[in-house]
């Protein structure tokens, strides 16, 4: 059996407590790899060599050199994206159909963070103080702890990776317990690019054990964290009485919110991408369907007849569209979530059954639920699944208000043709990231992120960059003289 070693100072490194864990294929149930259980011991090397890069060889780079490491990177990534997507839909059962181009496309991150490098410009500040000449340096803030989740591993590391690279820190990423495997594979990749030793380290392992050593280290400047609500406040929490910055994307419960004028076919396709692709695991889960009261009942027929025309099965299938739940974990909480709507009084209009049939029987029904009301724990707790619940609204009003009327504000989206009405939705939606006639796009080139209890931060665009930067202010005098070393001048 394969066995999976941290990636640490350039190389893979045995689990300092002589320990590993298996890691399972949710499609066929197996234990295919065995990965290094790590503890603070394995965190302490992993960010001393970070530690020591940073301030030797990876610092002394100029920022134009670091861009030209990360294109060679890049460009690996693409030609590798095959074999990391085998082993991303290995551990965790993601649609061979989307994760392959998903690993390419983060060679565009790499490309894009890679030509941001040396743009990072500096002002000379016009100061009131006569004699001073007076700058800003943007200058990386060290080492940054990059911890994910199973769902999207690889992306959500580069999401956080690429900016990072490029302001000039090095990383010690812990990937989830679940999917480790393709990170320590593209860890490796840093040093066919010609990296320096250290700059990117990965520690594998679980939270108590390898994360929150990682989060509270002295030498860990920046925390980016990806993941569910309750980590992400303990990392807050961890991060706060240690005083450092985080960027935190946590989870949603986003509102798509379809009106009575929207192309409904297409409107269709849009909440089906919102909630069943990626079997529904994705943060940004369009898991509540805003419905208008007149098209209620034909719009959810038609929804159900083209759901229930999807492929569930073997995520290798390249014509598979439903593959299984990730982990057994996820999977009990999914069917847990099935049946407190049901005790809530909502009605399953599709699915709400395990298929035990089908490969190691990991696998959910998409599932369908009318009847729910907003203050349901079906309409206002993630479930992370494909479990869509369908709320009727009257107008504008009612949507925005129901759209609202959650703790968290990741995404939503709104169907309609009629230009105000998308404007004054886009306006008045409390949420890092509005579709309007689409649902599910990101990009390299465009801010994510969440309002209210969905997160702290932004990543991706241009901005994200200074996630990663500290500021300095250099004032340099040219008039010798100090008049009166009592007083501030
Ligand atoms: P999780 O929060 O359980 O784990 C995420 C990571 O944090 C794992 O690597 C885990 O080992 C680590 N971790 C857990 N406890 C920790 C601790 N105390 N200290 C340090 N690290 C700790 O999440 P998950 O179950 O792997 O993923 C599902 C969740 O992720 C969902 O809630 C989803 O909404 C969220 N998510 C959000 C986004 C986004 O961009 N907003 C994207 C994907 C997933």
């Amino acid at each position: 059996m394969r066995q999976y070693g941290h990636f640490i100072n350039g190389e893979s490194v045995a689990p300092s407590g002589g320990q590993y864990f298996p890691t399972e294929n949710p499609y066929s149930g197996e234990t295919w790899a065995e990965i290094a259980r790590g503890n603070s011991a394995d965190v302490d090397a992993a960010v001393a060599a970070a530690k020591a890069v940073g301030e030797g060889a990876w610092g002394a780079l100029t920022p134009t050199a670091r861009g030209k490491l990360m294109r060679r990177f890049a460009d690996l990534v693409f030609d590798r994206a095959e074999h990391l997507a085998k082993i991303e839909m290995t551990d965790n059962g993601k649609l061979a159909a989307e994760v392959v181009a998903q690993v390419r496309y983060l060679s565009e991150y790499f490309h894009y963070y890679a030509g941001l490098a040396d743009k990072v410009e500096s002002h000379v500040i016009p100061t009131d103080k006569p004699g001073v000449f007076a700058y800003t340096k943007y200058e990386p803030k060290g080492v940054v702890a990059i911890i994910t989740p199973w769902n999207s591993p690889l992306t959500l590391t580069s999401w956080k990776l690429a900016p990072a690279l490029a302001a000039g820190c090095t990383a010690v990423i812990k990937p989830s317990e679940f999917t480790s495997a393709s990170m320590i594979e593209m860890a490796a990749l840093f040093m066919e690019a010609g990296f320096p030793k250290g700059v990117v380290n990965a520690v594998t392992g679980f939270g108590q054990e390898v994360g929150e050593p990682l989060v509270v280290h002295p030498d860990v400047a920046h925390v980016g964290f990806t993941g569910g609500d309750a980590a992400g406040r303990r990392i807050y929490a961890l991060a706060a009485s240690h005083l450092k910055t985080v960027t935190l994307e946590l989870g949603g419960k986003s509102p798509n919110i379809v009106f009575d004028d929207a192309d409904l076919d297409q409107a269709v396709k849009g909440v089906v991408s919102g909630i069943f692709a990626a079997t529904g695991q994705t943060c940004q889960a369009g898991s509540r369907l805003l419905v208008q009261d007149t098209i209620h009942d034909e719009f959810v027929e038609r929804l159900i007849d083209f759901v229930k025309a999807a492929k569930i099965g073997d995520p290798a299938e390249l014509d598979t569209q439903i593959g299984p739940v990730a982990t057994k974990p996820q999977f009990d909480k999914i069917m847990s979530y099935i049946e407190i709507a049901k005790a809530e009084g909502a009605t399953c209009v599709l699915g709400g059954r395990a298929r035990p049939d089908i490969g190691a029987g990991q696998f959910i029904e998409p599932t369908i639920f009318t009847d729910v009301e907003n203050s349901m724990r079906i309409a206002q707790e993630e479930v992370f699944g494909p479990v869509l619940s369908v709320i009727k609204f009257k107008d504008e009003e009612d949507a925005i208000r129901i759209g609202n009327d959650v703790i968290f504000g990741l995404a939503g989206a709104v169907w309609t043709q009629n230009l105000k009405r998308a404007m004054k939705m886009t306006d008045k939606l409390k949420v890092g990231t509005v579709w309007v006639n689409n649902y599910r796009a990101t990009s390299f080139t465009s801010p994510f992120g969440g309002f209210k209890q969905s997160g702290i931060g932004r990543e991706s665009g241009s901005e994200a960059i200074k996630e990663y930067l500290d500021t300095k202010c250099v004032w340099i005098s040219s008039d010798l003289d100090v008049p009166n070393p009592f007083i501030r001048r």
